[in-house]
C-alpha cells in the first residue's frame, strides 16, 4: 500500500496541530466524546489522549474493575484529560461542554468483552476518529468482535521481544484481561534495547516526558510496578535486542514478537522452529494491523506467512523505515490493533484452536478478517 496516493490520506497528511507533528505528543484542542465505558470505551479514551485531543469525555456505567483499573491509568497519563459521567441523563450537557451534538452519539454496548476485542474495536474507532471522521468533536462508535472465552489456565510465561507501543499495549490489554480470563501466575520477560524518544511518546501508555532518554524497558517497568501491583504479574525486563541464549534460558511457554524489523523477526522465528515453541506476531502500518499465530507443526512460520528471511536480506541492504518511523497519528490506532489481534492470537492459542491464518485488520479498505492459511512446513523439524 502506499499510503499518500489514497484521496482520503491526502486530504489529511499526517495529522498536525499548529504545525507540530502529533508524534511530538502535541495536545490540540479537539474534544471527543466515547458513549461506552467498557474496556473498549477506555482503551479508545486512552489512544485519543495520546493522539493528542485535549479533553476525551466518557459516558457510561463503570462495570468491573478492568475498566477502573483503566480509568485510574489514564488519570495518570494525563490528569484531567479524561472525564467519566456514569449518568446517561447528562448527555445533553455534555454534548454542549464537547460540541458533540447528542444525536451523534450511541448507546453503550453491552458490558463483557475481553481486552483484545477492546483494544481492537478501540484502535478502530481512534483511526476512524482521526482520518474519517474529521476533528474536532467526535463521537465515536465502537464495534468490538466476539468476546473471546474464558477460563484459560495458567500459569504462563511469555518472552516477550519490544517494548514499543504496540508489544506495551499488548502487555496492559493482558493486564486488564486478568479479571475475565483465568490466566494464573503470569511470568513475563520483556527485552528492548532503545530508549524512549519525542517521537514516541503519542502512541505508548505507559510513558511520558518524564521517561525521555529512559531505555523502554525501564520506562514499561517502572510503570507496571505502580500499577500491576496484586496483578500476579512478574515482569523481569533485559535492555538488549533478542537473545536466543536468553530466550531459551527463560523456557517461555509462547514467545512474542511485537519488533518493527525484518531482522528481529526472523531471529525470532529461527529461535521458535529450533525449539518448537509458539509464536506469536503481530505489526502495523499507518492503515492495516496484523498477527500472525505459528504453532509448531500445526501451521506455517513466519518463513512462509511473511518471507522474514528474504525481507531481512532486503532490510540490510537498504536504510528501512518501519511504522516506528511514521509520524502519522494513525499508527496510534493501528498499534492497538495490532497488539489487540495478537492478544486475541494468544487466547485462542491457550484455549487450543488458534487461527492458522493471519488476523488482519485494514482501516482504508474497511475491512477485517483471517487470511487464508499457509500449508504447514517442514522448518519445525529442521529448526
Ligand atoms: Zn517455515
Amino acid at each position: 500500500m502506499n499510503p499518500p496516493t489514497d484521496p482520503r490520506y491526502a486530504s489529511h497528511g499526517p495529522v498536525t496541530v499548529d504545525g507540530v507533528a502529533l508524534d511530538q505528543g502535541a495536545v490540540c484542542n479537539a474534544s471527543a466524546l466515547v458513549p461506552q465505558a467498557g474496556l473498549a470505551g477506555l482503551f479508545a479514551a486512552l489512544g485519543l489522549q495520546l493522539a493528542g485531543l485535549r479533553r476525551v469525555y466518557l459516558l457510561g456505567p463503570t462495570l468491573g474493575p478492568g475498566p477502573l483499573w483503566m480509568l485510574g491509568r489514564a488519570e495518570r497519563l494525563r490528569p484531567g484529560a479524561l472525564s467519566h459521567y456514569p449518568d446517561l441523563r447528562t448527555a445533553a450537557q455534555l454534548a454542549a461542554v464537547s460540541g458533540v451534538a447528542p444525536d451523534q452519539t450511541l448507546a453503550p454496548e453491552a458490558p463483557g468483552h475481553g481486552a483484545a476485542s477492546a483494544l481492537v474495536a478501540a484502535g478502530m474507532a481512534v483511526d476512524r476518529a482521526l482520518f474519517l471522521a474529521g476533528l474536532p468533536g467526535v463521537a465515536l462508535p465502537t464495534t468490538p468482535m466476539e468476546a473471546p472465552s474464558r477460563g484459560l489456565a495458567g500459569p504462563l510465561r511469555l518472552f516477550l521481544v519490544g517494548a514499543g507501543s504496540a508489544g506495551t499495549a499488548f502487555l496492559v490489554g493482558l493486564l486488564a484481561a486478568r479479571w475475565q480470563l483465568e490466566i494464573g501466575e503470569l511470568t513475563v520477560h520483556l527485552v528492548d534495547h532503545d530508549a524512549v524518544e519525542p517521537r514516541n511518546l503519542n502512541r505508548c501508555m505507559v510513558w511520558d516526558q518524564g521517561h525521555l532518554g529512559s531505555l523502554k524497558v525501564h520506562a514499561v517497568a517502572s510503570t507496571l510496578a505502580t500499577i500491576a501491583v496484586g496483578s500476579g504479574l512478574r515482569l523481569t525486563v533485559g535492555a538488549e535486542r533478542f537473545d536466543p541464549e536468553a530466550a531459551s534460558a527463560f523456557a517461555p511457554d509462547v514467545v512474542v514478537s511485537a519488533v518493527d524489523n525484518y531482522r528481529a523477526r526472523a531471529e525470532i522465528n529461527a529461535w521458535a522452529t529450533r525449539n518448537g515453541k509458539p509464536l506469536i506476531e503481530f505489526g502495523c502500518s499507518p492503515f492495516t494491523a496484523r498477527a500472525e499465530v505459528c504453532v509448531p507443526w500445526r501451521s506455517a512460520c513466519l518463513r512462509e506467512r511473511l518471507r522474514v528471511d528474504e525481507l531481512a536480506q532486503d532490510e540490510a541492504r537498504e536504510a528501512s523505515g518501519g511504522c516506528g518511523r511514521r509520524a502519522d497519528g494513525a499508527v496510534v490506532g493501528s498499534n492497538m490493533v495490532a497488539a489487540g489481534l495478537g492478544l486475541w492470537g494468544l487466547f485462542a492459542l491457550l484455549r487450543g484452536d488458534p487461527p492458522r491464518g493471519a488476523l488482519l485488520y485494514d482501516l482504508l479498505q474497511g475491512t477485517r478478517g483471517v487470511a487464508r492459511p499457509k500449508a504447514v512446513c517442514l522448518c519445525w523439524e529442521k529448526g
